[in-house]
């Protein structure tokens, strides 16, 4: 980023901004993408018309918007839900169904988790939510790269499907040869397999699913090439020291930090 007169520049390649300490008040500018300005953030009502288990540990949530106010957003981007009691959690919206309006997220159960012991016990078709969306900056690039290399771990996969799905023929060219690597901890958390195997062999990407805790035993830090990626661009979304660690291996393989996009499920 070029130094702006009277600001201090941060070099952000070492530390996310979600990981710095700020000691004292900080103007933050952000890398520009006119695509987010269009479409800016709003508050809907939202009413809660499905609930399903997807995985053992993870809840398909589908909520519907107000009639004549339909959600648009750009794959990869998230929603603020809100309770009643005012619990507010951030997560990646998996898909718009525009006919019907309704909006759908997976989210993954973690143990004595406000949000997910309110989704796994209190919650039920009917009930009625706070959403603010659509949100964030963690979007496809459509500028051409030499190759292009997506990494998720467990619901991280979610941004990325959106991502995925929402590719223009165009775009997918654009991104040249494309590997997704997919990791979770035992291949019933992969519930979106048999849809990216088949999404991996229409669009003519490399899909690899890892696991950690089956067969051999594999990482996506471990699966991360070894080789020099100078021109590539490397997504990254999911668990935060995922996103740490392959934010790291990028830059120490060439990736230029403005071809390194994150979305780091950082906790509340
Ligand atoms: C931009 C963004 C997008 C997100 N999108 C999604 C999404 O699409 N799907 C999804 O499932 N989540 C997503 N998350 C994470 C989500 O916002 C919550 O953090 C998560 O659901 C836990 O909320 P909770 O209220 O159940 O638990 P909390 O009450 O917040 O936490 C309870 C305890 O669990 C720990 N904890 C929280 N999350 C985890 C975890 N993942 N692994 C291990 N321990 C944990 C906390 O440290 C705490 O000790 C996203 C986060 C961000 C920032």
């Amino acid at each position: 980023m070029e130094p702006v007169a009277g600001f201090t520049t941060l070099d952000l390649r070492s530390a996310p901004l979600c990981r710095l300490t700020v000691r004292s008040a900080v103007t933050v500018k952000l890398a520009d993408d006119p695509r987010v300005e269009t479409i800016p953030a709003r508050m809907f009502p939202v009413k809660i018309v499905g609930l399903s288990r997807v995985a053992p540990e993870i809840v398909s949530l589908e909520v519907v918007t107000p009639r004549n106010q339909l959600l648009s957003f750009l794959g990869g981007q998230y929603a603020t839900l809100r309770l009643k009691n005012g619990t507010a959690r951030h997560y990646s919206i998996a898909a718009v169904e525009p006919e019907s309006r309704v909006v759908t997220f997976h989210i993954r159960l973690v143990n004595a988790g406000a949000f997910s012991d309110w989704l796994a016990g209190a919650a039920k078709v009917g009930d009625l939510l706070q959403m603010e969306a659509p949100l964030g900056r963690f979007v496809f690039d459509t500028r051409h790269a030499e190759r292009t290399l997506m990494v998720a771990t467990g619901t991280g996969i979610v941004p990325i499907y959106a991502m995925l799905v929402a590719l223009t023929p165009v775009e997918r060219r654009q991104a040249g040869p494309m590997t997704l690597l997919w990791g979770n901890r035992v291949s019933s958390d992969a519930y979106l397999h048999e849809t990216l195997a088949a999404l991996g062999a229409s669009m003519d990407f490399d899909y690899r699913p890892i696991f950690s805790q089956e067969g051999t035993r594999r990482r996506v830090t471990s699966e991360f090439p070894t080789v020099p990626l100078e021109g590539a661009r490397v997504y990254a979304a999911g668990h935060p020291q995922m996103v740490v660690d392959i934010r790291r291996l990028a830059l120490t393989q060439g990736i230029r930090p403005s071809d390194l996009r994150v979305d780091a499920f950082t906790f509340s």
